[in-house]
């Protein structure tokens, strides 16, 4: 039998939006994606280790190195500042290719939400809670 049930429709466009999932302070890592990242640039998994990620708050976790901001204070190391596009999106993190999940993300609706009401297309909210 084909599969009859519809993909969840996509109510958000990251091209519109600065890309505030990646200034989460954060974006776990696992072995695959150290693997992964340490592919992409060529290097052994503990360079990739040292160089990209740290140690969280919790214990045992790994979490992708910041870089500073001008919209949220700091953000993942990957962002491109100019374009904000991921510089690593072919070999992004599995938590990163997961996000927001299925149909919407709220960011996207809030900021949606302030650009019509404020009238202006191009509005950037930095005081959305995350964490
Ligand atoms: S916050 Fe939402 S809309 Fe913005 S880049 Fe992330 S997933 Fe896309
Ligand atoms: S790896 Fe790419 S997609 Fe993931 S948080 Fe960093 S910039 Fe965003």
């Amino acid at each position: 039998m084909p599969n009859k049930k519809k993909p969840p429709r996509i109510l958000y466009n990251c091209d519109k939006c600065p890309a505030y999932c990646c200034s989460y302070a954060r974006i776990v890592v696992k072995k695959k994606d150290i693997a992964r990242l340490a592919e992409h640039f060529g290097v052994d998994e503990e360079r990739a280790l040292k160089r990209f990620t740290k140690k969280g708050h919790d214990k045992g976790e790994i979490i992708l190195r910041h870089q500073k901001d001008e919209h949220y204070g700091t953000i993942c190391r990957f962002i491109d500042s100019e374009t904000r596009g991921c510089t690593v999106y072919k070999a992004r993190p599995k938590i990163c290719r997961e996000f927001p999940g299925p149909g919407h993300c709220g960011y996207y609706d809030f900021l949606k939400f302030e650009r019509r009401t404020q009238e202006d297309k191009d509005y950037v909210s930095t005081t959305w809670n995350h964490d």
